[in-house]
């Protein structure tokens, strides 16, 4: 039975107005998973606790917090030196960048993902949604920092929205294939997993990946040996349902769609998701 700890104290009250409770949706694997890309730094010390303790229930057996900026790289990398149960990625997101990435800030950032709780290079990317930055700033940040991921051997985690063809472009001309790594949060074409997969990337799915009838067509043909599975989670405090605030515990619901869509069953999906991760991490982590 679940146990009844403080840190499940505010959940339990918010939770009660709701039909559902949490034991009851909370699924889990026998096999452990991987949250493959996480905001986790973005959360207070309680809030994280609690969502670490849920985590554990669904049988997640390590969570990656993936940096946006150089002050949330420090955060992941703290994070996961205080918790073996996470581990730290170091990246800037297209989307804050406040002007060029400096060598100053290059070298920073380069000197924190030589430590050894930083397993991956994450998140950059390209992001031409409206009111993003300059496109050639976010181009040359993201070719910098390609190029720091292979001079550490780490591979990337990859956020592209509204700039796809740019995002393989790039991440040929930089041969990122040499150190391979994830498309997080992938949303895309048959066409475009091709790509990703032809760099030498895994396509990682989330849980547009539950209610996406065109990605769910894409998901139930690519090679599950190729596929890594993530939640993205971040705090959303204006979804009033606590349970409806996409947190790790949530990812069994990824894989068991994954292995209905693949034909089988949520063990393999979660064995070979998990396999995935770790090959991709190149031998940096095993699980506990
Ligand atoms: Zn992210």
């Amino acid at each position: 039975m679940l146990s009844k700890q403080p840190v499940w104290g505010s959940f339990d009250r918010l939770q009660s107005r709701n039909t559902m409770t949490f034991e009851e949706e909370l699924k889990t694997t026998r096999h452990p998973l991987i949250d493959g890309h996480t905001h986790v730094d973005q959360y207070s010390p309680d809030e994280l606790e609690g969502l670490l303790e849920r985590a554990r229930l669904a049988n997640v057996g390590l969570i990656i917090a993936a940096g946006t900026t150089v002050s949330s790289c420090e955060n992941t990398l703290a994070l996961a030196e205080s918790h073996s149960f996470i581990k730290a990625g170091i990246g800037l997101h297209p989307a804050d960048l406040t002007g060029p990435l400096d060598d100053a800030t290059a070298e920073h950032l380069h000197d924190l993902a030589t430590h050894a709780e930083v397993v991956e290079w994450s998140e950059c990317g390209l992001d031409y949604m409206p009111h993003s930055p300059d496109k050639a700033v976010q181009q040359d940040a993201l070719r910098i920092q390609i190029r720091m991921a292979r001079d550490l051997g780490l591979p990337l985690v990859i956020h592209s929205r509204e700039a796809d063809p740019d995002t393989v472009r790039i991440l040929n001309e930089e041969h990122a294939g040499d150190v391979g790594g994830a498309w997080h949060y992938f949303g895309g074409s048959m066409e475009l997993a091709k790509q990703a997969m032809d760099i030498g990337f895994y396509v990682s799915l989330a849980k547009p990946l539950l209610r996406e009838e065109p990605l769910q067509a894409v998901a139930a043909q690519l090679p599950l040996d190729r596929l890594v599975i993530e939640t993205d989670s971040y705090p959303q405090p204006f979804k009033k349902n606590p349970l409806r605030r996409t947190e790790p515990w949530h990812l069994p619901q990824v894989a068991e769609k994954l292995a209905e869509l693949q034909g089988v069953d949520i063990e393999t999906v979660a064995e070979v998701t998990t396999a995935n991760y770790l090959r991709m991490l190149g031998g940096r982590v095993e699980l506990g």
